[in-house]
């Protein structure tokens, strides 16, 4: 174990562990959405997990930083709320903001972070850019809302965990990228239904089984 000091307070982490698992073990929230537990090496994609680690010129992201002997943190600078703040609305920008028909309605994890960071969950000063690519309704058991997605790849992983190799994966580039079933979409005869993790792992209301959705959602 190697002691650290995070917001004023002492804390004991596993040694090798990343920051950002030993802050949330602690009950200490960072905000983040591509972090999965138990995974050593996250994609740090979201790039919402900033603090302060004395030392440094500048906030770095937690998933990414191993805690060391010693080390201080801060949670909450203005410097780190102000990078969260802004990757927050950049994220948002590209965001259907649709909470009333969806399901995670209460339960998602970018309204959570809204509210953490004391701002609304429209991307202002950015304007809103969506994809041009209407929900995949293309899998025998799954939709997927690409305007709702936040590309954390937490789908992939758990799929990938459960099935061996994942049935689901990042397609097309840059800011067309979207989760897709490769190869999945024809066959009726997938783990899909009775598995259901991705749709579980999902932060946001991106994945939905067919079977939970009114009919007049996947439109
Ligand atoms: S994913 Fe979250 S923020 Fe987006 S529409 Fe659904 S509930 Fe609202
Ligand atoms: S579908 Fe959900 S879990 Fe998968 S990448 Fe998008 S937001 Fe993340």
């Amino acid at each position: 174990m190697v002691t650290i000091t995070v917001d004023d307070k002492p804390l004991q982490a596993p040694e090798g562990s990343r920051l950002l698992a030993a802050c949330l073990a602690a009950g200490i929230y960072i905000p983040h959405l591509c972090h999965v537990p138990g995974v050593d090496s996250p994609p740090a994609s979201c790039r919402l997990c900033f603090v302060a680690i004395q030392g440094q010129a500048h906030p770095v992201t937690a998933c990414t930083v191993t805690v060391a002997d010693g080390m201080v943190v801060q949670t909450d600078t203005p410097a780190v709320r102000r990078l969260q703040r802004s990757g927050f609305r950049l994220l948002m920008s590209a965001h259907q903001v649709e909470c009333c028909r969806c399901p995670a309605n209460r339960a998602c994890a970018l309204q959570h972070i809204a509210r953490f960071l004391d701002i609304g969950l429209r991307s202002r000063p950015y304007p809103t850019r969506l994809k041009d690519a209407a929900p995949d309704t293309s899998h025998p058991f799954l939709v997927h809302f690409p305007n709702r997605c936040v590309l954390c790849g937490r789908c992939i992983h758990v799929c990938r965990e459960r099935n061996g190799a994942s049935l689901l994966a990042f397609s097309h580039r840059g800011f067309d990228t979207v989760i897709s079933a490769f190869g999945a979409t024809g066959q009726t005869r997938l783990p899909c239904e009775s598995c259901s993790a991705c749709v579980a792992i999902c932060p946001v209301g991106a994945l939905s089984l067919k079977s939970d959705l009114d009919p007049d959602q996947g439109d």
